[in-house]
């Protein structure tokens, strides 16, 4: 962290802020200008403040070295994280993971039929919502309970670990039986509470950048789970908010190389909720291969016109099993498998 304070500053002001820094336990030096005094700060800055010693009057500006996040930050832990679901592996250098399933979960046998599909088609996680974060209060919300015990029960007999979207601390119990990877989502990115709950959990969590946020809010987002003693983290792009109309979302391609430079974190893309169009999914899902994605979360319906949310954006099993197909080989490209 580098702080510059003005010419005019007097002593006593510089003395407190370099007090104040080495009571932190970190290191200052001073360089002392003709116009400035510049103080260059190491040690462990992530919880220094840079707004509080920027709003002395006598600071000129406060610019940070290094990265605010620790746990996540690759710098302390240069091998790749790789998280296990359910003995499923995600991370590394090896395969890239394909999770699948519809957007809501609809009821018993529609979903022993999708997981039996996507299972078919190379899946190796099953996806879905049972508690649904909708814009609107009247559309449907989601089975709960009733739709965690549907991917339950397709679990038991297809063997694939599921994930799911926890909306509410007060359903991390339920969650915590029976979800393999708890899904936090967009909307959810920034619910500090949540964060901190599943921070003392030891499910692995997804969590899907928010819909307008930066990539740094989102790694410290990681950051906040991470710093709760929870470090299986997976990152989940799922296209951001721009001015374009033609896409439901912007999908980020960046995140990948930049996640996985910054972070030791796996990044898996959503093609589905980035690009709101089944058109879009297989050409999105290749190029995130291609970009080395850890896996890819597809949104998968046996009869998209009719599910009960997010039709337009959902595969059927077959496209799913030629995306997946396609896939593998551009994967074996790059070293890996799926
Ligand atoms: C979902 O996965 O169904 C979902 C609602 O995702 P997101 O939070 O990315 O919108
Ligand atoms: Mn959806």
């Amino acid at each position: 962290m580098i702080i510059t304070m003005k010419k005019d500053a007097p002593e006593s002001e510089i003395q407190a802020i370099i007090g104040n820094l080495t009571d932190m336990g970190l290191k200052v030096t001073v360089i002392q200008g003709s116009d400035y005094n510049v103080f260059g700060v190491v040690g462990d800055t992530t919880r220094v403040d840079e707004k509080i010693i920027a709003a002395n009057p006598h600071v000129d500006h406060v610019s940070r070295v290094a990265a605010p996040f620790k746990k996540a930050n690759r710098l302390f832990h240069p091998q790749d994280t790789i998280v296990d679901v359910g003995g499923v592996k995600i991370g590394g250098k090896e395969k890239v993971v394909i999770m699948a399933g519809p957007c809501s979960i609809e009821g018993e046998e529609p979903t022993q039929a999708i997981a039996k599909a996507v299972k078919e088609a190379g899946a190796r996680l099953l996806r879905g919502g049972a508690y649904k974060p909708r814009t609107s209060p009247y559309a449907f919300q989601g089975l709960g309970t009733e739709g965690i015990q549907c991917m339950v029960k397709a679990k038991e007999v297809f063997g694939l670990p599921i994930v799911s979207e926890l909306m509410s601390e007060n359903k991390l119990a339920e969650f915590e039986e029976y979800v393999d990877l708890i899904q936090v989502g967009a909307r959810n990115m920034q619910n500090f509470e949540l964060l901190n709950a599943l921070g003392k959990s030891s499910k692995p969590v997804l969590l899907k950048r928010g819909l307008s946020n930066t990539m740094e809010e989102w790694i410290m987002a990681a950051e906040y789970i991470m710093a709760g003693g929870n470090e299986n983290v997976i990152m989940c792009e799922r296209g951001i908010r721009t001015f374009e109309k033609y896409t439901r979302n912007t999908l980020d391609l960046s995140v990948i190389p930049i996640i996985k430079t910054k972070t030791h974190l796996p990044i898996v893309i959503d093609p589905s909720h980035a690009t709101g169009d089944s058109k879009l999914v297989e050409s999105m899902s290749l190029a995130a291969i291609a970009a080395g994605a850890d896996g890819l979360i597809i949104e998968t319906h046996n009869n998209p016109k009719c599910a009960w949310s997010d039709g337009a954006q959902c595969v059927t099993p077959e496209e799913l099993k030629e995306l997946i197909e396609k896939g593998r080989k551009i994967a074996q490209v790059i070293g890996r498998d799926i």
